[in-house]
């Protein structure tokens, strides 16, 4: 297996990996720093949580350290493009913390907060600039910032750029960028559109290919629990009572959502924060603080806001509200699981989020299993006073195959997954549901059969 002493990188940069408990490269950093280094162009396709951002930050500080030049005032060498907010702070942390040996500047430049003091620090010339596009250009416009002296350009989370409406302010600043340079251009998806801005403004690149969604996914504990919108709410809370929960991201569809949740979490006493695009800078960051230091356990999110956020130890995943983009999915529960840890991830859906359901394990190509919460009486409580309809919906639908433990399946779902082994699910008659007992929101125990769905359904 390839060691990071094996990639050539400067000692320094070891260093800095052995004080980051960094022992082993990850796929991506293993495939992608050696061409990195050798000054070739790279397509990545890769999402977070893969360690990408050491795939390109290692090898753009061994080579601006090597170069040992100085950069120009309002000039950049590296530049790091980033779609949100709280990824480019995140990077700009990676890059300072790997080159905390060197003496590089690292800079971030994006929206929200005051033009001035990143004009100050544009002034003197930075090596590393980590920067949205929208105030990039802002910067470029006002005289603070040439593109001119770029020596490497990044283009990361690359789909999330054009999801966020960046494609012309990205066609901007390439054109600013000097012809002679290197580029890197990571995407979790690869779908046309994308490939199209890649071909524009990578040359020859090298393509390296690390775990389709489908993969990191399979890594990552999955359930769906199907509930009534109006008792998600009180069934969220039920759910963060297991302990087992340690730090939790809560994701919802909109701003409003996630304040709600938020505030109905807190006054259940549950402590929760929210982040998304309506706070502030600073009331974000402290959001994030928070949650990093473990002084709140759950943090609700919309997924703009959550892009990139980087926290480790996120035991658990709440889809509140299921995305309608299904690689929304993938990038939601990829926060948990993060660097090879296990995580798990819980969906509620209700009855018209069916859908997004089917794209989802369309695009995951997998099924996600249903949890069957008769055993768990509490869980059985909050879920008593499901309306019937909702439970009927379920156990309508024509059993097809063996069932475990007596449940049903989905008819719904089991269209969709023809032949596939079958899991029991939540709408139980009432008084099957066994009082006490099983873990539903724990790590799930291991084993157990080869669909995970089994797990839950076997006792
Ligand atoms: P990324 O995909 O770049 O967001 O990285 C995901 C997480 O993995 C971050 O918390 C990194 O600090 C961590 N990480 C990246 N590379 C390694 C590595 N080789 N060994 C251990 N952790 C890593």
């Amino acid at each position: 297996m390839t060691s990071f002493t094996d990639l050539g990188l400067d000692q320094a940069l070891l260093n800095a990996l052995i004080a980051g408990k960094y022992t082993q490269p990850t796929p991506i950093q293993a495939q992608a720093i050696p061409p990195v280094l050798a000054g070739r162009d790279l397509l990545g396709i890769a999402q977070t949580g893969t360690g990408k951002t050491a795939a390109f930050a290692l090898p753009i500080l061994h080579r601006l350290a090597a170069g040992n030049r100085r950069p120009a005032p309002k000039t950049c060498r590296a530049l790091i493009l980033s779609p949100t907010r709280e990824l480019a702070s995140q990077i700009a942390d990676k890059f300072r913390a790997y080159g905390r040996e060197m003496k590089l500047s690292v800079v971030t430049v994006f929206g929200g907060v005051g033009m001035n003091p990143q004009v100050q620090a544009l002034a003197r010339g930075v090596d590393v600039l980590v920067a949205t596009p929208g105030r990039l250009i802002d910067h470029m416009q006002q005289g603070n910032l040439r593109l001119d002296a770029v020596e490497t350009v990044v283009l990361d989370e690359a789909d999330q750029m054009l999801d966020l409406g960046f494609v012309h302010a990205i066609k901007r600043i390439s054109q600013a960028l000097p012809k002679q340079r290197q580029s890197l251009f990571f995407s979790a998806t690869m779908p046309q559109s994308i490939g199209q801005l890649a071909a524009g403004f990578l040359k020859d690149p090298v393509r390296v290919e690390v775990t389709p969604a489908a993969t990191t996914v399979e890594r990552i504990d999955q359930q769906v629990i199907f509930v009534e919108a109006e008792r998600k709410r009180a069934l969220l809370a039920e759910i963060m009572a297991d302990p087992a929960i340690t730090r939790a991201l809560v994701f919802t569809r909109t701003k409003h959502g996630a304040d709600r949740v938020a505030r109905h979490l807190t006054g259940g006493g549950v402590p929760a924060s929210a982040i998304h695009g309506n706070k502030s800078q600073s009331q974000r960051e402290r959001a994030l603080a928070d949650f990093k230091a473990g002084r709140v356990r759950v943090l609700v999110a919309t997924d703009i806001a959550a892009r990139g956020i980087d926290v480790t130890g996120v035991s658990h995943v709440l889809n509140f509200e299921l995305p309608n983009v299904p690689e929304s999915y993938v990038h939601r529960i990829g926060r948990t699981a993060r660097a090879g840890k296990d995580g798990m991830a819980i969906s509620l859906c209700a009855q018209d989020e069916r859908a997004y359901l089917r794209d989802i394990e369309k695009v995951t190509r997998q099924r996600i299993p249903f949890t069957d919460r008769r055993g768990d009486a509490k869980l059985a409580a909050a879920t008593a006073a499901e309306p019937k309809g909702e439970a009927r919906s379920h156990q309508q639908q024509r059993p097809h195959g063996h069932s475990h433990g007596g449940g049903r399946n989905d008819g719904q779902r089991g269209e969709a997954h023809r032949g596939a082994p079958h899991r029991s699910e939540q709408g139980q008659p009432q008084q099957n549901r066994k009082p006490g007992g099983n873990k539903r929101f724990g790590r799930p125990q291991q084993g157990g059969g080869q669909n995970r769905g089994q797990r839950s359904a076997a006792h």
